[in-house]
């Protein structure tokens, strides 16, 4: 995939929902400025609109959501990058965006501002295709990295010893399509 591909395919979806106010990505979509401007030289006429965008009340305060979560964001985004492939041209980017849109309270999809479920998934294939290949349970997304998390020492989602024996498990595994 050509990183022009990748702009139509994953960032464009999620730059016209940013300016249509249905993310919560917090300004510059999460992005650190340098991060930022890659992906925005690709879609210039975006650019100024997306600008105009930052210093709206409500991703301000998304900021200040992130900054007070500041460590599980971190190791959300060290998890996706330590996967990343290398091949590809955003995959930073993609998982600064992602490890915001895991803050967020509704499917990881829908608040990434992604038309669909489906493109997620391509985006992981395309970005972690490691992650994308052990997740063969079809996990939520949010919910499959957060165990990952878990899985590692972290204490985020799971209070159970196995998905099985878990009284949550349909947060984990249930659809994710609405
Ligand atoms: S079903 Fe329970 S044990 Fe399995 S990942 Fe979800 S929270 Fe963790």
């Amino acid at each position: 995939m050509t990183s022009e591909d990748e702009v139509a395919l994953f960032w464009l979806p999620i730059m016209l929902s940013y300016i249509a106010g249905d993310t919560v990505l917090p300004p510059q979509l999460g992005l650190a400025s340098v991060e930022y401007d890659a992906i925005t030289s690709r879609a210039r006429v975006l650019r100024q609109t997306l600008d105009k965008k930052h210093l709206s009340e409500r991703r301000q305060l998304r900021q200040q959501l992130l900054l007070m979560r500041q460590k599980e964001y971190r190791e959300l985004k060290a998890l996706l990058i330590e996967h990343a492939n290398p091949e590809s041209g955003f995959a930073e980017q993609a998982a600064s965006v992602i490890a915001c849109g895991c803050l967020g309270n509704r499917h990881l999809w829908k608040d990434l501002g992604l038309p669909e479920r489906p493109r997620l998934s391509r985006m992981f294939a395309w970005y972690f295709p490691q992650l994308f290949n052990a997740n063969d349970r079809n996990m939520r997304w949010k919910r499959f990295l957060y165990k990952q998390l878990c899985d590692h020492g972290g204490d985020y989602v799971c209070r159970a010893p196995s998905c099985n024996e878990c009284s949550t498990y349909q947060e984990c595994f249930g659809s994710e399509e609405r």
